[in-house]
């Protein structure tokens, strides 16, 4: 069988080196340049590929095609696989037919990459066999090639889930759900709603589904929709019959028996967010039998991920804060609704069609002052002029750290959560995030 994939980064050099270890006669093919460190590794395993460009009579000659998630559907080349009628699957469904390890899969808008480490973190505590990965380091395909674990977590982003046939997580968590990526859907909400639910459609009455209860786009969703796996929702608000849910500030799982896991005020991530992605972890731990001791302990000595309201540095009572991975709105607005004491507001960036308008009643709520950081910063200061009286532009993380130093009084916080893309300034949001904790430092 000949396997073609397009695309030679992560996903790609994970599946070419499963698919010869699998048998497959592998060519991979990538457009644009090949990073060296893939290219030792494509070599080392006598994998044979071709760069700057996609050679059709080779990639034609398929049996079948992994298509990398960066790689748009209506590239050309893949329009043409398919008007061949050639299949062309993602990493996740060809790796996936590979394990017998029980899959954790976790997506949603936000809250993905922590909710995947928590989950990994607590069934390690369990002294489970896991491996963790997907979007987050190793690909799943390298992880079945290398390993032999028990458990995979896998944070799955929409992109993975578009080229899905049979894959099935017996565990599936949706964090929650908002306007994202929509450029790769046509901009149509809808398109990139469906695309997220695909993590349920292969699950049997055997698997189940965590999802975030209080989000109405999800709950809509379920409305409409028939879902064979077992409904275990988390809640903030509603005490319910089957999920997991706040009693007397105490997190309960309720499946089966009822349990009180711990109270909320002890979990090591803060903010309504990070309680909701703990409240996901624990049921899937829970599901995979981790005592709810272990649970505990796991919630409550977790460090959380870097860029993700990391705790920077204190500087003459004021608290400095990195949220860089924020690139949009809904996760700006939970950086700001657990914010407890006056904030300067560092925002900007690429715009993605950002809608401010949910974000209003918390800005004129804590925000005393807003420092845009971004080349184009128009619509921000339009948005709160109104609402803030001190909003200054500057085009750079330390001239940024730098203003915000200078208004920033004891006992305020510092907060870089941008609500928007890093391009215009920064390589990537782990550059804008290292450029502030650096002008942090250096203050
Ligand atoms: P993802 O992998 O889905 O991008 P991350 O865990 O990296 O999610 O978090 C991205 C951003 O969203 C961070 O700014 C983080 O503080 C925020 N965030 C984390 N969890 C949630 C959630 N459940 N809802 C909304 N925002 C969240």
């Amino acid at each position: 069988m000949k396997l073609v994939v397009l695309g030679a980064g992560e996903s790609g050099v994970g599946t070419a080196i499963l698919g010869k270890q699998k048998g497959y006669d592998v060519f991979v093919s990538d457009k644009g340049v090949i990073a060296e460190k893939y290219k030792k590794v494509l070599l080392n395993n006598d994998i044979s590929f071709e760069e700057k460009k996609h050679t059709e009579s080779k990639i034609f000659d398929a049996d079948i095609v992994m298509k990398s998630p960066g790689i748009p559907d209506k590239v050309s080349i893949v329009k043409a696989l398919k008007n061949k009628g050639i299949k062309v699957i993602s990493e996740i469904e060809f790796a996936s037919k590979y394990t017998k390890g029980i899959i954790v899969g976790i997506t949603g808008s936000n809250g993905k990459t922590t909710t995947t480490m928590l989950v990994n973190h607590i069934l390690k505590k369990g002294d489970l066999n896991v491996g963790m990965g997907g979007n987050i380091g190793e690909s799943f395909a390298q992880q079945v090639a290398e390993n032999n674990f028990d458990i995979h977590v896998l944070e799955l982003s929409s992109f993975q889930l578009d080229g899905i046939e049979c894959f099935a997580p017996h565990i599936a968590i949706i964090t929650n759900i908002s306007p994202d990526h929509l450029d790769r859907y046509d901009y149509m909400f809808e398109n990139y709603i469906n695309s997220k639910f695909r993590i349920t459609e292969n699950q049997t009455e055997n698997d189940f589904l965590i999802y975030d209860y209080d989000d109405e786009v999800i709950s809509n969703w379920l409305k409409n929709n028939k879902v064979k796996a077992t409904l275990l929702p988390f809640s903030l608000e509603t005490e319910l019959k089957q999920g997991v849910f706040l009693k007397d500030n105490n997190i309960v799982i309720k499946y089966k028996t009822e349990n009180i896991i711990m109270n909320k005020s002890t979990l090591a991530l803060k903010g309504k967010h990070n309680t909701k992605n703990a409240m996901a972890a624990a049921m899937a731990a829970s599901l995979l039998k981790v005592r709810k001791e272990a649970i505990r302990e796991s919630l409550e000595d977790f460090e959380g991920a870097e860029h993700r309201l990391e705790s920077v540095l204190k500087i003459n009572g004021v608290q400095y804060i990195n949220d860089s991975k924020a690139t949009n709105v809904n996760a700006t607005f939970y950086a700001l609704d657990s914010m407890k004491t006056p904030t300067v507001w560092i925002v900007g960036g690429v715009d993605k069609g950002n809608d401010y308008l949910d974000l209003m009643p918390l800005v004129r709520e804590k925000v005393k002052a807003i420092i845009c950081l971004g080349l184009d910063n128009q619509k921000i200061v339009q948005t709160f002029c109104n609402v803030v009286d001190l909003i200054v532009e500057t085009a750079g993380a330390e001239e940024a750290v730098k203003v915000a130093y200078k208004i920033a009084e004891k006992g305020d916080t510092v907060l870089l959560s941008p609500a928007c893309a890093s391009f215009d300034l920064f390589d990537n949001y782990e550059d804008r995030g290292n450029q502030f904790k650096q002008a942090v430092r250096e203050l």
